[in-house]
């Protein structure tokens, strides 16, 4: 289980993350279907729910990719409001932009390619950040949290969507079975790549759990931090506000 993707530098991390979604980028869709049986629908919605964002707000889809938050977001908030899906990988950009303009979805939303560890906005900008499945492929978590504090309006809310820790002992085992097993397999057939998806299990693994990431965003001055479990914490939404 152990892929050698822990003892990289900072930079090989970054060169890895960004060959992994230019290489999954046209498949992305697809293979989140297949990978989470379609589940993660269910998880972006409940995203949704839990953000409480209304119309006229600014909000910021931070590792946004082919942009399922952003076309959700952007019928909440309306033609008066704006979403800015922002994203490290042109690849993954483009794919959103079109099959966003493609669903008819323009007007509000405009596209970043950014880092979340420094992002490129002005202080007390957004009412709302989502990062959904996009922390755990940051290197520097800790800046990025600080970073998007910056970003926050006083009584914004940050709601981090992250792979998280199985809570149940059995459905961990089957899970990590899965993860090791299965997911390089789905890889390889779609999108003749196992290797991206070695490097997706290995950072599934890696990432701090529920507790652990609660610490960080209080560390990068969040307040009210509190988290949800689903499919019994194969999956965790933490959210937190800034005051
Ligand atoms: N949010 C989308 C979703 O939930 O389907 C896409 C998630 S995808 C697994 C992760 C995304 O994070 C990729 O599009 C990748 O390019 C982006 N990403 C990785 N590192 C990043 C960074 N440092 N800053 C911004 N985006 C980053």
């Amino acid at each position: 289980t152990d892929f050698g993707f822990q003892t990289v530098d900072k930079d090989d991390k970054q060169t890895m993350v960004a060959r992994v979604f230019h290489s999954v980028a046209s498949k992305y869709d697809l293979m989140n279907d297949l990978m989470s049986f379609g589940v993660h629908r269910i998880w972006k919605r409940y995203t949704i729910e839990a953000s409480g964002v209304r119309r006229n707000q600014r909000v910021l889809d931070l590792a946004g990719g082919t942009g399922d938050l952003t076309a959700k977001f952007s019928r909440l908030v309306g033609e008066n409001g704006e979403v800015v899906l922002a994203d490290i990988n042109d690849s993954m950009l483009k794919m959103g932009r079109e099959k966003l303009r493609d669903h008819g979805i323009v007007g509000n939303v405009n596209y970043v390619q950014a880092n979340a560890e420094e992002l490129p906005f002005p202080d007390n900008h957004f009412d709302c950040i989502t990062i959904s499945f996009g922390l755990r492929n940051v290197t520097d978590k800790a800046k990025a949290l600080r970073s998007m504090f910056r970003v926050l309006k006083p009584g914004g809310r940050l709601l981090v969507l992250e792979f998280s820790k199985p809570v149940l002992d059995p459905l961990s085992k089957i899970y990590d079975a899965y993860s090791f097993h299965i997911l390089p397999k789905i890889g390889q057939v779609i999108v003749n790549d196992a290797e991206s998806y070695r490097y997706l299990t290995e950072s599934i693994r890696m990432h701090p759990d529920q507790e652990t990431l609660k610490g960080m965003m209080e560390e990068a001055g969040f307040d009210q931090v509190t988290y949800t479990n689903m499919t019994g914490g194969i999956v965790a939404l933490h959210k937190g506000f800034k005051f």
